[in-house]
This record gives C-alpha cells, structure tokens and sequence, in this order.
C-alpha cells in the first residue's frame, strides 16, 4: 500500500513508499483510511522537531472504514463500521493513568504517527480499543477532525477540576490566543456555551484566511496583534477588568506573557499550545496576585472523545468549515506547505482518492 513515511532521523526524510499492510492480529481492527488530517505535529515530525523513530509512517488524525475485525474483538466491532481513533498506541493499560483513563499521558504511550505506524497509509491496522464509531449521518470532513475537536473538549469541557466540567462556566469573555486549528475550535466550544465577547489575537498569517474564519464560527473581535494593541481592546470590552477566561493556543512567548495581563485576577487559563524552546521567561508573580487557576492539557483521553463525538453533529456545519483543504497523497508537499503559510486550517489528506 502507499504510505506517507518518515524515513530517516533529520529534517525533511519524508516521502511516499510503498509499504505492507501490517497483519492485525486477534485484538486489532484493520481499518482502510478515508481521510488523515496534516496537524502542526507532522509539520514537526518533519522538521525533526517531535520525538519519532522513522522508519514510521505518519499521520495521527484519521477516519476511515472497518475491513477486517480480529477474531478477540469480534462481540463489539463489525466490518462496514465507520470509526475514528485515538493515537495512544503503547498505553500499558496497567498503570495508574491508563486505569484512571488517561491513557494519553500513560509513560509508555508510543503515539501513532510518530512512535508507531500512522494513517497517512491506505489502511492502519488499530488496537480495537482505541476506535470509536462515527455517528451515522455524520460527514466524513466532520468525522476527519475528531482528533483535535476531542483535545479542544478535553481541554476547555473536562480539564477544569472542581467545575464539573467547564472551564467555560458562567464565563462573559474568552481571549483566544492563537488562530489555528485548536483556537478556531476554542471558538466553537466558547460560541456554544453562550460566551458573550470571544476576542481571539493572531499574527499577520492569520488574517487571510483563519481570522475570516473565525469570524464565521463566532468570535466577536478578532486583533492582529502586529497592526493592533490587544490591551486596550481587552480593557474596553471588560471595563478594564481582563478576560474571564484566556485559553492559550498560540505557544508564542510574546502571547503567554501578554495573556497573563489581560485575564481578570480570579480568572481562569487554559493552556493548550506548546512552546518551542523549553523554558520560557513568565511573569510568574502576576500569576500568584491574580490567583489564576491554570489547567494544564496535552492531548485527549478516552473520555473527550465520547464527549467530542456526542456533539459533532450539532456543530457539524462549524467543523465542516475547518477542513479547508482536501488532497491526495501526492500533494502532501503542498499540504504540508500551506499549513505553514497559514492559507489552510486543516488539510484532509483522501487517502482514497488518486492524483487527479
Ligand atoms: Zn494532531
Ligand atoms: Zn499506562
């Protein structure tokens, strides 16, 4: 079959081979792939940037179609089922994350993608407790970005502790910082649970395309913080009070430093993106005078994808909206590029369809 490989440790080392369908074995489901995303995270698998152990064939954000369910697994899954899946292959099952289900922080997880062989392939054989079936009715560009709509749920519907579940409750104003993916679905959680002011802050490469985006999937202000000073339009839509809740998508240093001003003191941070380097100057004693409440997120745990599902189709005109892009495996080059330009939200790599 063809797969998108990472081939070799280094920046760059990545091409289209073709590769051999893994045998699943008795508790996997062999899953012929409909559609696989391009998120940030391949952009930095090529660049060498994320753990990988190449040969690996990549791409962690799939759908697709049950072809063969192994002889383990055959009580609960059928041939024909539409599913998507978690990437949280080598999760131990044993340990007191995984029991508590959060195998997504498990110190064993090997992801999918990067660790072990991904969905930029034809088919992808799957551990069978990681799928989840696809709604029926539910569009295949809707089923496609499962994968990050669960880690938005995650973050902003599950992550907040004490609350059951919303580190949007009561919530009158939402900075979103960041404009990609995770902060344009930061929009549709925040739209949806009735948030009055949503400002989302993005950069000169968000204004094309994601800015009108956003716009359409409600936020209420969007600021170019390269042309506009975010400061004085937080101050004015809070009477001077901050942001009831600052979600941080952008893993910009200049945003974080800039998004702990503008939260009101009692406010809550949700803390999605990931910064490059690995320290990053903080004013740290404005977190403690303020008596923030920061959550912590990274990825998606069994649980944000039941939740994620069980709305998708109330928001699938939204999500539809996301999937800007939609490719065949020979263009992924071009892909891979305009994610980098900001032109695209997220691409859906058809790995069904031949170059036209
Ligand atoms: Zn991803
Ligand atoms: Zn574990």
């Amino acid at each position: 079959m063809k797969a998108l490989v990472k081939v070799a440790a280094g920046p760059g080392h990545v091409a289209i081979q073709d590769v051999p369908v893994r045998d699943p074995g008795p508790e996997d489901l062999l899953i012929r792939v409909k559609y696989c995303g391009i998120c940030g995270t391949d952009l930095h698998i090529h660049a060498d940037e994320f753990p990988n152990d190449p040969p690996v064939i990549m791409g962690h954000e799939y759908c697709g179609t049950v072809v063969h369910v192994g002889t383990g697994v055959r009580e609960e899954w059928r041939v024909g089922e539409r599913v998507v899946g978690e990437l949280h292959t080598g999760a131990c099952g044993t340990c007191a994350l995984c029991l508590a289900g959060k195998p997504h922080i498990c110190d064993r997880k090997l992801a999918l993608g990067s660790r072990r062989d991904g969905a930029f392939a034809e088919y992808l054989t799957l551990p069978a407790w990681l799928a989840h079936r696809v709604p029926d009715g539910l569009p295949w560009e809707v089923a496609g970005v499962t994968e990050p709509f669960a880690i938005s749920t995650h973050c902003l519907v599950e992550r907040v502790p004490g609350r059951p579940g919303r580190a949007l409750d009561g919530a009158q104003s939402i900075l979103i910082t960041g404009a990609a993916t995770m902060g344009l679905m930061a929009i549709i959680w925040a739209s949806r649970l009735g948030v009055r002011n949503i400002v989302v802050a993005g950069t000169d490469l968000d204004v094309p395309v994601r800015f009108v985006l956003a716009q359409r999937l409600g936020a209420t202000r969007v600021v170019n913080v390269q042309r506009e000073d975010l400061a004085p339009v937080v101050a004015d839509l809070t009477a001077g009070a901050g942001v009831d809740v600052w979600v941080e998508c952008s893993g910009s240093q200049r945003a974080i430093a800039q998004g702990i001003e503008l939260v009101k003191k009692t406010g809550r941070v949700v803390l999605i993106g990931l910064v490059g380097p690995e320290t990053i100057p903080v004013p740290w004693n404005t977190l403690l005078y303020k008596e923030l409440d920061l959550v912590g997120c990274f990825s998606s745990p069994p649980s944000s994808w039941e939740k994620a599902l069980a709305v998708e189709a109330e928001e699938a005109d939204k999500l539809g909206k996301l999937a800007t892009h939609i490719l065949p495996l020979e263009e992924w080059e071009r892909g891979f590029a305009m994610m980098r330009t900001g032109e695209a939200v997220k691409i859906l790599i058809d790995m069904q369809r031949e170059e036209a």
